[in-house]
């Protein structure tokens, strides 16, 4: 098998074990919030028109969606442990307009209603950023669009086929940015990036500026109902009587049993560096700070933060035997190495850099790599999941989802076939582990096989199934 960049380009072991001496495993976004929103945890039943289970992006955004809606209805907002300390808080703060994970698994799967969808995506996007500028929320916010470069040959017709954004040829991808491994590129301009977990704590000061209530570690145990009135939810310190209820709990076992199968965890690991110099910047250019990622099948994606460190993450996802989440699955020594290898491969004018931060998160990984939609419970109880490794954007869509779904109402949203079906489920154990272990394995030999699909992958292809992050 061919060699990849990464294995043609790699620095000496040495410099690798330099860059990562005095490494924190920790996630940068959430240390770097200082004075983080605490919240008590719910200590006696209670009731409300609206409860919303999960104090993530997606629950946060259901909660300010349904206040701005309705001004007048009670919401209180349950989190298990602390607000943003799973997936929304120590993501990479790409906000990409796509509510499908990309151009090309929208148009495939949705192929009629594709320009709809790319266009709600934009008002999406539009919509978070007035949610920003309105509320003066510090979030980092920079509406920089994101370049996808093409690093080995296979991939630059991939980006010259693309209809989105503007292609740039090797000498202008790397007068934007500034590394020896760029081939071609395409500048797409619907993204924004932000820090996610100061995300997070504004999405929960706006919340409460709109009346909303917010409990944290309090774990829902179980919801019950009967054919009509409210839902109960079930807490360790108090029983919550709800009319509706949303459930924004992403990779964590859904309330709602028959949405389990739908979705699997999947580690994603990151790196950050320390601040880069004024010289280090200048030799890479990168004056319009664009989020970057790279098109291979096993991808990575980096951007820069506020003070100009370089965020790099992605190329191994892992998927582990059983379906778990576990922080013990977020140590992986291997893959934290391998990313501070590709990322001196990618800018050697960074030798010497130290890497300062790692650490990993869990992705909610479906078989059509986009957010699906259910309602159960009679019309009372909406969930939404599977947002494949791109949800900080796509979870305020799927707030007003929620919402329409809860509200019974019929609205462009909810016609939508993305909303009204939903994904192949994975089979159970061991099943699983051996369909994502042998696609995974086929990915990786595709990425050293010039981009060609075996027969495994073209077989998912045309059942319309898949495994991504
Ligand atoms: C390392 C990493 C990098 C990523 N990078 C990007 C990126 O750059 N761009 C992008 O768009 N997406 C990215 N993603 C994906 C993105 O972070 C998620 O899609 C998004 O944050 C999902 O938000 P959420 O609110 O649905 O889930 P979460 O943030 O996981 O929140 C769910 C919350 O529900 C709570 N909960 C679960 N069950 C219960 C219960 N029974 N009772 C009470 N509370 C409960 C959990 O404690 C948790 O806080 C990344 C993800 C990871 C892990």
């Amino acid at each position: 098998m061919a060699d990849t960049i990464w294995e043609r380009q790699a620095p000496p072991p040495a410099a690798v074990d330099e860059a990562l001496r005095d490494t924190r495993d920790a996630c940068f976004w959430i240390e770097d919030v200082t004075a983080p929103p605490r919240f008590e945890a719910l200590g006696a039943d209670h009731s409300t028109d609206l409860a919303i289970v999960g104090g993530g992006f997606t629950g946060l955004w259901t909660a300010i969606r349904a206040a701005q809606r309705d001004p007048g209805r009670r919401v209180l907002l349950l989190e298990a442990r602390r607000l943003g300390w799973a997936a929304s808080g120590r993501n990479g703060g790409f906000c990409a307009a796509s509510l499908t994970h990309g151009e090309e698994n929208g148009r495939s799967r949705w192929p009629d209603e594709y320009d709809a969808l790319a266009r709600m995506g934009e008002e999406n996007l539009d919509g978070i950023e007035r949610t920003v500028r309105a509320h003066d929320m510090a979030v980092d916010w920079e509406r920089t669009g994101e370049l996808a470069v093409a690093v080995e040959d296979h991939q630059v017709p991939w980006l010259e086929e693309m209809t989105e954004g503007r292609f740039l040829d090797r000498d202008a991808v790397r007068a934007e940015v500034a590394s020896p491994t760029y081939l071609a590129g395409r500048w797409l301009d619907d993204a924004a990036l932000l820090h996610p977990a100061r995300m997070v704590a504004e999405l929960a000061r706006v919340a409460i500026d709109l009346g909303v209530e917010i409990v944290e570690d309090t774990q829902v145990t179980g919801l019950d109902s009967g054919s009509s009135g409210p839902v109960t939810l079930q807490t360790p310190r108090g029983r919550v009587r709800a009319d509706r209820v949303a459930l924004g709990t992403n990779v964590f076992p859904a309330l709602v049993r028959r949405y389990r199968p739908l979705t699997v965890p999947v580690y994603d690991y990151v790196i950050m560096t320390e601040p880069l110099t004024d010289a280090q910047l200048a030799e890479i250019g990168w004056r319009q700070r664009q989020g970057l990622a790279d098109l291979a099948n096993h991808f990575h994606y980096y951007r820069l933060s506020g003070d100009n460190r370089i965020l790099f993450g992605g190329y191994d996802a892992i998927y582990r035997y059983g379906k778990q989440v576990s922080a013990d699955y977020e140590h992986r020594p291997e893959t934290h190495r391998a990313l501070v290898s590709h990322l001196l491969t990618t800018f050697p004018q960074l030798e010497g850099i130290r890497v300062t931060h790692r650490w990993a998160g869990a992705i909610d990984t479906c078989t059509r790599f986009c957010a699906f939609y259910g309602l159960a419970h009679r019309g009372r109880v909406a969930h939404a999941a599977g947002f494949t490794g791109l949800g900080v954007g796509a979870s305020r869509f799927a707030a007003d989802v929620l919402l329409d779904l809860l509200a019974g109402e019929d609205t462009e949203r909810t016609s939508l076939e993305m909303v009204r079906r939903t994904p192949l489920p994975f089979p159970p154990e061991p099943l699983a582990a051996a369909g994502i272990h042998a696609t995974r394995w086929s990915l990786d030999r595709s990425d050293h096989r010039g981009g060609e699909r075996n027969l495994w992958l073209r077989t998912l292809d045309r059942l319309g199934l898949g495994f991504d992050s």
